[in-house]
């Protein structure tokens, strides 16, 4: 048995609906898989009712885009309450910044000469979510870039680009906090991938973990086996949580396709645990 614990879908910036990742998961032969967008829970609902037809466990989470200074750090957030209002409430906020952006982000690139339009971000992104692969896309279409990677350069929209604007800031403590309002584990996505900077270190581990963290995402797509046997010791030695993920945004034959990531199940039961666990003691509060 095994699973795949970071997955993205067309609610943020996936390719593929909730209910195409739970049937592809299926046939793969997957026990388990998390449903992880960004800044959003709109995708769960849908997977979670694919995935009692298809009989494969769904288990709801988010990705937070959070921002420590310039270094971007995405904090996931496993079983989170739907219906906390302080989170909704902060993914409006967050959804809505989202679209501005995008908007000024449109505006920078015309302003360097490029020819594209919001209407059509928009169209691409589908939904309420708007973020830099929808742009990406858009870029691609109209034949300024060759792959959307290219997109995420200096001459567009990368960190430093010509067309980048910043997101909306929430601080890594800030978004581990309205997590565990909504009553989410926070787990630390690719610790080994964050944009600006060094790979985390040992000692942001440890700060996060003060600020609640409680798992790290050792396994993944991306890494090398040196990689994981660095997170997995820093794991240990903060006693967090084991998570694992392809990270998957749909694109076939990619290095974070779906498949590349098959998680011991182990570490599904061991993030259950810890679930009713917290649920246990939120009851006798
Ligand atoms: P945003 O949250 O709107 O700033 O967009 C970030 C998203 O862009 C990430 O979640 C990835 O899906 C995608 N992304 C970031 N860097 C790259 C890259 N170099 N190539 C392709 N996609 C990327
Ligand atoms: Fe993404
Ligand atoms: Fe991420
Ligand atoms: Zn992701």
């Amino acid at each position: 048995m095994f699973a795949d614990l970071h997955l993205h879908t067309t609610a943020s910036d996936g390719i593929n609906t909730p209910a195409e990742v739970v049937t592809l998961a299926k046939e793969k032969g997957f026990s388990a898989i998390a449903v992880t967008d960004h800044d959003t829970t709109s995708g769960l609902e849908e997977a979670l009712k694919a995935g009692a037809g298809y009989s494969i466990e769904v288990i709801p989470g988010i990705e937070l885009s959070t921002l420590e200074g310039e270094i971007e750090i995405h904090i996931l957030g496993y079983y989170p309450d739907p219906e906390c209002s302080a989170l909704q409430n902060m993914l409006s906020q967050i959804m809505v910044a989202r679209s501005t952006r995008a908007q000024k982000m449109v505006e920078k690139l015309q302003e360097t000469g490029i020819d594209i339009d919001i209407e059509r971000v928009k169209e691409i992104a589908g939904g309420k979510f708007i973020g830099r692969p929808h742009i990406a896309s858009a870029l691609l279409e109209k034949g300024y870039i060759n792959d959307l990677s290219e997109a995420f350069t200096d001459d567009f929209i990368g960190r430093d680009g010509r067309g980048y604007v910043e997101r909306f800031k929430l601080s890594p403590k800030e978004g581990i906090n309205i997590l565990k309002k909504a009553q989410a584990i926070p787990v630390l996505a690719h610790p080994g991938y964050l944009s600006k900077g060094e790979p985390v270190s040992k000692a942001e581990i440890a700060a996060l973990k003060n600020d609640g963290l409680q798992g790290l995402e050792v396994y993944y797509s991306k890494y090398t086996s040196a990689q994981n046997e660095f997170y997995l010791s820093c794991a240990k030695e903060y006693s967090l949580l084991v998570t694992g993920g392809s990270d998957c945004h749909g694109q076939p034959d990619q290095i974070n396709s779906l498949g590349s990531i098959k998680l011991s199940y182990n570490y599904v039961e061991a993030l259950k645990k810890e679930k009713s666990k917290q649920l246990a003691i939120n009851r006798g509060k």
